[in-house]
């Protein structure tokens, strides 16, 4: 079982001060990718700060350059759902069709998202270098983002034929009109953007980053427990009220609808134009072969 207590975590614990986690993502070479084993030592840490009854708030920092380049798509050295311990209801991962893809990123994307935001104790996320896709996800599930100055947000996935990252809160971060320009071109925001759109609440010099996080995290581990956890659910309740919740699964939705159109026309999730051109050539010319293959044993 992989959880946070394997021999190579890629998260690490630590009490910094007094009342305050802080739980790292350690993957700094390869920029904090997140795959199956960095979700589920993630979750171990959030649910071990989370019955500590001495800890009162959470910070999410990164080690390294930047603080995540998004899921990982590389297979994560063969590991499988099989090799943690799962948190939702809807399994299938072994199905067929779009069930297997759907059951699999409602547990790790979207309902590992939901848990980590409805977290009971205030979150700090603490934000060096890039923030791409997925990564947008870990930052946004916290209640409360310090970017360094050298941070940037970027969710790509729209040239991968592809509406959103699958925890879609970009209207809740950015509003309507600056999450739409923020999608439909792809192109990446800066801390100081991301802090005039509501997105961030603080931006500080990359040397002062963990600092002005950890002094933030101790100001209000001054305050009352029980006060804190009603004032975050209070505040998480009114964007539930206000529909987020219900969005979410709309999107979720077209997410899916999106990669079984990929699934049909490339033989995979996404729209492999959206790749660097040697790649995306070698892809393409794969999907032409096995199209011309199956033609032909049609044909037999
Ligand atoms: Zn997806």
């Amino acid at each position: 079982m992989n959880d946070a207590t394997t021999p190579v975590p890629q998260v690490r614990y630590e009490t910094p001060a007094p009342h305050v986690a802080r739980i790292v993502m350690a993957r700094p070479e390869a920029h904090n990718a997140q795959g199956l084993t960095m979700t589920y030592q993630l979750n171990a840490a959030f649910d071990r700060a989370a019955h500590d009854d001495d800890i009162k708030v959470i910070i999410l920092a990164a080690d390294g350059r930047n603080f995540s380049a998004g899921h990982d798509l590389s297979g994560d050295g063969g590991s499988t759902w099989r090799d943690f311990s799962t948190i939702g209801t809807w399994a299938g991962f072994d199905a067929k069709g779009a069930e297997a893809r759907y059951g699999r990123e409602m547990e790790i994307y979207l309902e590992m998202c939901e848990r980590w935001r409805g977290l009971s104790k205030p979150t700090i996320a603490q934000v060096q270098g890039k923030v791409i896709a997925g990564g947008l996800m870990l930052a946004w599930v916290c209640d409360l983002i310090i970017a360094s100055d050298d941070a940037t947000f970027k969710d790509p996935v729209i040239d991968f034929g592809i509406c959103g990252v699958e925890f879609f809160n970009h209207p809740w971060e950015l509003g309507i009109r600056k999450a739409k320009e923020f999608l439909f071109t792809a192109d990446e925001i800066t801390a100081q953007n991301a802090e005039k759109h509501g997105m961030v609440n603080r931006v500080v010099p990359r040397a002062d980053l963990e600092a002005a996080t950890l002094a933030l995290a101790e100001k209000i581990a001054g305050k009352p427990s029980f006060a804190l956890k009603a004032t975050k659910q209070a505040l998480n309740h009114v964007q539930d009220v206000q529909g987020r919740k219900n969005a979410q699964m709309h999107v979720f939705s077209l997410h899916h609808l999106l990669h079984a159109h990929n699934e049909l026309i490339y033989g995979m999730a996404m729209d492999p134009n959206g790749l660097p051109p040697a790649v995306r050539d070698k892809v393409l010319a794969r999907v032409a072969r096995a199209k011309e293959a199956a033609a032909k044993a049609a044909k037999e």
